[in-house]
């Protein structure tokens, strides 16, 4: 199978604003927290990285450039 590269999200650069899971075509994007009770701030995550296209939407609309693609291995 072709290896789809898939979206890398530096939590330290994402703000949580949304667009991202707005903009993704299949919406295998959402926004979590890193603590399992819910405290704390949101980023967003790849929580279907199957359903991911790789089509890069995602890091295109980012503003704050935390999206980079990456190929995986394999
Ligand atoms: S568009 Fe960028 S900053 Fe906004 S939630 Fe997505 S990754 Fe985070
Ligand atoms: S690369 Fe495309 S399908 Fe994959 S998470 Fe980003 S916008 Fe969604």
């Amino acid at each position: 199978m072709k290896p789809v590269p898939l979206p890398a999200i530096d939590p330290a650069a994402c703000t949580g604003c949304g667009r991202c899971i707005a903009a993704c075509p299949p919406k295998v994007l959402w926004l979590d927290t890193p603590d399992p009770r819910g405290f704390g701030p949101k980023h967003a995550v790849l929580h279907d990285a199957a359903g991911c296209t790789g089509c890069a939407v995602c890091e295109r609309c980012c503003p704050f450039d935390a999206i980079g693609m990456r190929r995986s291995a394999g």
